[in-house]
């Protein structure tokens, strides 16, 4: 008897009950646009900025529509403009180089390594190769690279750094947050992330003119002072005539519904980790299952889990796949030859001049990935790793 999974892989935690009072609250007054504020009355999205930005531990931070909004609001703001180059992960989402198109920038993609990170010779080696002055990495999946050594490869090439926590959220490299290296880093509070307001981001910053350049390009018009979370209205002297207003701002509604989450957030990452600590170890020792191995010095949040299947043909991954989802259990492929609800590779990105990257395309053809919602227990973590396991062992030896 096939034991069969009848959660739901896309169900999220409902919103805390006070996240639904202060939208109420938002409603009812009908103070929506951030900027429509009150002397008593700074507005949920200013709060917010405050709130995340403590958290993380980042001097400012701007909300915005989406993460995706977060990033080519942190790309202009670095100058990326048309035609410039930006250094990028090959293995990530969509939107990661769609930022880079939408700014007229240029996707420069970067190896992957086994261990599903940016792959560091092949960064240092196509920063020379391409001139580029700006890489958008891409902590994908939660996986975040040697972090320093990150750091000495943008420093001996003049790198500015700028991060994509949309999977890192909580995670941190040798004790210190993810979102805390770069020059700039962008979040994003859509359903299927750390924090849920349907659509929304962030972008943090300690620098103060790539603060005030982003808060004019986000919309602010000229409302800069009603932030709590921004440099200095001396640094807004040159953004407020230099930068154009593309309209990306949060709305206090999300920023409500976000703002009662936040208590809960450390919390929910540790849960996350606990549900990908069970998987794991229903995975592991598989001999068909290649595990990908955690390094010491990162501290991440397990809200989705990884694994490859080396050596084996695409048919028999996708019978693979097809299996466990006939028991219930939803996987992503990512060697798939097309493109697939939110899952997509650099094959698939004709928006991107093409480029030749055999290392990211060995191992996206055996990567396997699959979600792990709060909604589901850890009893249901144990029975999803025993189908995926016992599927797994019915592939062919390799
Ligand atoms: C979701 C996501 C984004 C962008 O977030 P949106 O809020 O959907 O625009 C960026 N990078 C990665 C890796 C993502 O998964």
């Amino acid at each position: 008897m096939h034991e069969i999974f009848t959660g739901n892989f896309t169900q999220q935690l409902p919103i805390p009950d006070a996240g639904i009072a202060a939208a109420l609250e938002v409603l009812r007054h009908g103070r929506l646009h951030r900027y429509n504020t009150t002397p008593g009355d700074p507005g949920e999205t200013a709060l917010l900025e405050q709130e995340f930005a403590a958290w993380l531990g980042a001097k400012y931070c701007l909300a915005t529509a989406s993460g995706g909004a977060a990033m080519t609001t942190a790309l202009r703001a670095a100058g990326v403009g048309p035609g410039v180059p930006v250094l990028t992960n090959a293995f990530t989402l969509a939107p990661v180089p769609g930022a880079i198109a939408a700014v007229g920038g240029r996707p420069v993609f970067v190896e992957t390594t086994r261990a599903l990170v940016l792959d560091l010779a092949d960064l240092a080696k196509k920063a020379e190769m391409s001139g580029a002055r700006v890489v958008l990495v891409s902590h994908m999946r939660g996986h975040l690279c040697d972090m320093e050594a990150l750091m000495e490869v943008c420093a001996a090439k003049g790198l500015m750094l700028i991060e994509d926590c949309a999977h890192t959220m909580g995670a941190a490299w040798a004790g210190k947050k993810s979102g805390l290296w770069g020059a700039m880093a962008c979040f994003s509070t859509q359903t299927y992330k750390h924090l849920n307001s349907g659509e929304g981001g962030f972008l943090t910053s300690d620098d103060d003119t790539l603060m005030a350049r982003a808060i004019v390009l986000s919309g602010s018009y000229m409302n800069y002072d009603r932030h709590l979370a921004a440099p200095p209205a001396a640094a807004f002297e040159a953004a407020k005539y230099d930068c154009p207003n593309f309209s990306s701002r949060m709305d206090n509604l999300r920023a409500a519904i976000l703002r009662a989450q936040m208590p809960r957030l450390d919390a929910d990452c540790a849960a996350w980790t606990d549900r990908y600590r069970m998987v794991e170890a229903g995975l592991t020792g598989v001999p068909q299952i290649g595990m990908i191995r955690r390094p010491q010095a990162e501290s991440f949040v397990g809200s989705s889990i990884q694994f490859l299947l080396p050596g084996q043909r695409p048919a028999a991954i996708l019978a693979f796949v097809e299996a466990c989802a006939s028991r219930g259990v939803e996987l992503k492929w990512f060697g798939a030859p097309e493109p697939k609800g939110f899952t997509s590779t650099h094959a698939h990105w004709h928006f991107a001049e093409a480029q030749a990257l055999p290392q990211t395309d060995a191992v996206l053809a055996g990567l396997v990935d699959m979600r792990l919602p709060l909604t589901f227990s850890l009893d249901d973590c144990a029975q999803i790793a025993r189908i995926v396991a016992d599927e797994a062992a019915a592939l062919p030896a390799v």
